[in-house]
């Protein structure tokens, strides 16, 4: 098998082809490597590749790998991209540079305090239930606008795009739709969606940042 460093530089030409297909300006893209379940040796030499996004689903895993890696490289950007807990809410901001799971008026109001107690801003995207899959985290996507308007105008917390993880089962295409059209309408200009097995349609639908972890690192255990 190939190792961490030629995958990443497949999945790069294959983000590159994407944006190509899609007519649209390479600089829109992220690709959020994402790390959970890898040690530091595993990262090690996709940092060393140049990678400098990485996404992390649990907050404490986090912490137990990233703040030396973060010393390192002073330019790495980390992303929360697992639910995150009120109780965890101080951790979270002090780590992240990006949330991408905010759902519940509780996580909002926690996440506006401890940013202003911090000094710190990390960007937040709203999580949409896109499929309405009950075990599911994420605001159904009918209650996405008065959520996104909530966390403005009562939290006071600047929301920058919104994320889903559709169902596994469906095609992913009418959710990356849906989650595109739902950012236009609100004027949201990011849209964290795409794993390794969609990545590309989720450029092609709209995607500004793609999370993609097993095309990178392999097969998670
Ligand atoms: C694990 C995870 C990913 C990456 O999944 P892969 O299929 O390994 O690319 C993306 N997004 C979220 C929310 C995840 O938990």
């Amino acid at each position: 098998m190939a190792d961490a460093e030629t995958r990443l530089a497949e999945v790069k030409a294959r983000v590159a082809a994407a944006v190509a297909r899609a007519g649209r300006d390479p600089a829109e893209v992220a690709l959020v490597a994402v790390s959970k379940t890898f040690g530091v040796d595993a990262i090690a030499p996709v940092l060393a590749a140049g990678q400098r996004e990485f996404g992390e689903n649990r907050v404490q895993e986090a912490e137990g790998k990233w703040p030396p890696l973060k010393a390192r490289h002073p330019d790495l950007r980390l992303h929360l991209i697992g639910p995150l807990q009120t109780n965890k809410a101080r951790e979270a901001v002090a780590l992240f540079d990006a949330i991408h799971t905010v759902d519940r008026d509780k996580l909002a109001g926690v996440l506006a305090k401890e940013t202003a107690r911090q000094g710190r801003s990390p960007t937040l995207f709203v999580e949409v239930n896109a499929g309405k899959e009950p075990q599911k985290a994420g605001v159904a996507p009918e209650q996405a606008a008065a959520f996104v308007t909530r966390c403005r105008d009562v939290h006071k917390l600047s929301i920058e795009g919104l994320m889903c993880i559709p169902p596994f089962a469906d095609d992913p295409v009418p959710h990356f739709e849906m989650l595109r059209d739902l950012g236009a309408a609100l004027g949201l200009k990011s849209l964290s969606m795409g794993m390794s097995a969609d990545y590309e349609a989720a450029i092609l639908h709209g995607a500004t940042h793609v999370r993609v972890g097993s095309a990178i690192f392999g097969a998670r255990d």
